[in-house]
């Protein structure tokens, strides 16, 4: 199952080209919410009923009404280095730790798959990443069951001001992270089912045309089914819950010269069997 936002109101996508849909409150004839995230706490209720969805119920959607598809999380975590590439190429240990470098981006951040980027300041970078939705209430999952507390991937980017965050005395990424429109997340979640192998997608970021990260989720030092054992095993996961998985080598901060986004600079975001994302940056105020 594909699960969109269509302005505002949680859709069941059908085909993704062209995008077909229907309205999960209008076809379930008020059994389900047109609230996405009312959604989450029913998700095998929702997924079972999914499955039996009239044809004559499918109308075609406009990719430009696409909202969030996970947009009230209680809790969003973040991963950082992630993925051995981008640690060695931010000259940082790339082995396993006690646990994964963890952050929040504060869900006023959360946006849409193509909601524009207003760039904070002028050290802005990308990092592509999956994400991953909590499906179910999860504490001390194991990891072989913890798929099963994942609603579903959808792509994601980690926008973040390189100068905020390396400020202080001690690493603090979550602000330099959560400006307005820093976490898009989208075009739609896609179940686990609807992937032949989640724990290993092609993901890509390009700059303007030009591709600046290509990497694959297997390489992830923390898996997804690792990463919801682990902080399960300190916080409760909530239905909803969004789980930012790290970003792969080629961010700006580590080229050299670095290079970061400017105004006018479109940033497209892939993950496979998912879709895309697209940003286009604005200037500051
Ligand atoms: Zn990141």
């Amino acid at each position: 199952m594909r699960l969109a936002t269509v302005r505002g109101r949680a859709h069941v996508v059908t085909d993704p080209d062209p995008l077909r849909g229907v309205d999960v409150e209008q076809a379930s004839g008020g059994r389900f919410s047109a609230d996405i995230a009312s959604l989450y706490p029913v998700w095998s209720d929702l997924v079972a009923w999914a499955g039996d969805i009239d044809d004559a119920q499918v109308v075609a959607l406009d990719r430009a009404s696409l909202g969030n598809p996970a947009p009230r999380p209680a809790q969003v975590f973040a991963v950082g280095l992630n993925y051995a590439d981008h640690a060695a190429e931010s000259n940082l240990a790339t082995e396993r730790t006690l646990v994964p470098p963890t952050f929040t981006k504060f869900p006023s951040s959360l946006s849409g798959p193509f909601s524009p980027l207003r760039l904070a300041g002028p050290t802005v970078d990308w990092e592509v990443e999956l994400v991953a939705v909590i499906g179910r209430t999860a504490t001390g999952v194991a990891v072989d069951e913890a798929w099963s507390s994942v609603a579903g991937l959808a792509v994601g980017q980690d926008f973040s001001e390189r100068t905020v965050q390396s400020a202080g005395p001690a690493p603090q990424f979550s602000l330099g992270k959560s400006y307005p429109g820093f976490g898009p997340i989208g075009p739609w979640l896609v179940t686990p089912d609807e992937l032949a192998d989640p724990d290993d997608l092609l993901l890509t970021c390009a700059v303007n045309g030009e591709e600046v990260q290509k990497s694959r989720t297997s390489q992830m030092i923390w898996s997804v089914p690792e990463l919801v054992s682990v902080l399960s095993g300190i916080c409760t996961l909530h239905p909803g819950d969004v789980i930012f998985t790290g970003t792969p080598a080629g961010v700006g901060a580590a080229r050299t010269p670095p290079r970061f986004l400017t105004p006018g600079d479109r940033i497209v975001s892939r993950v496979e069997g998912i879709g895309e994302i697209e940003q286009t940056c604005l200037a500051a105020d």
